[in-house]
């Protein structure tokens, strides 16, 4: 059955779920769709957010206790250059200020997967609809419109605005 959104956003990442909770909040009707059967479980590492990745970053981030582990207090990046001889160089030199106490801190370290879940549970409680282990195949189009998303399980599903995320 063909159904019809207004938005559908491609992938509940860190910028599907941004994106998705920004059209929802805007009233308009959106769907995101997610290839894992849970959100997160194919976002891989973790993640340090800089300070000014706050100040920039959607107002409900910021402002919304966002799952962190620790505040960041300095960056060591592991360059392999030949894994097979253990040939690893290990560069520190970017310094990041200790934090001035547990809560300011020039950055903030977390894990992905929490993360991006907290994301999505936000776009979802803001109206989205999400739908998990649907993969997007590909797109509807006519003419040279993006006019919906095709997926995995051959449903047609139409919107305004395709947000490939
Ligand atoms: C090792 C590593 C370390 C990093 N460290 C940092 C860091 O410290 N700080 C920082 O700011 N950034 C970091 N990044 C970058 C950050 O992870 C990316 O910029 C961010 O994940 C990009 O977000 P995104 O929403 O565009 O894509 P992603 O987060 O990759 O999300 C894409 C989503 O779309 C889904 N998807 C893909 N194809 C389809 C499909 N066809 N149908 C349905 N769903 C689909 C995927 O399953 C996934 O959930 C790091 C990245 C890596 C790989």
């Amino acid at each position: 059955m063909d159904e019809d959104f207004d938005i559908i956003v491609v992938g509940a990442g860190f910028g599907g779920s941004v994106a998705a909770k920004l059209c929802a909040d805007a009233e308009l009707k959106t769907l995101m769709l997610e290839r894992s059967e849970n959100v997160g479980d194919k976002v891989i590492s973790g993640l340090t957010i800089p300070f000014q990745g706050f100040l920039f970053a959607p107002t409900f981030i910021r402002d919304g206790n966002p799952p962190f582990e620790r505040p960041a207090d300095g960056i060591v990046n592991y360059i392999i250059k030949d894994i097979d001889k253990g040939d690893i160089e290990i560069d520190d030199s970017l310094k990041v200020p200790k934090p001035l106490s547990p809560i300011i801190a020039f950055g903030y370290n977390t894990y992905c997967k929490p993360f991006c879940q907290w994301q999505a549970r936000k776009a979802v409680e803001a109206g989205v609809e999400l739908r998990t282990s649907t993969t997007v195949t590909n797109f509807i189009k006519e003419g040279e419109f993006i006019k919906g998303i095709i997926t995995d399980k051959g449903e047609k599903i139409r919107a305004k605005i395709v947000i490939n995320a």
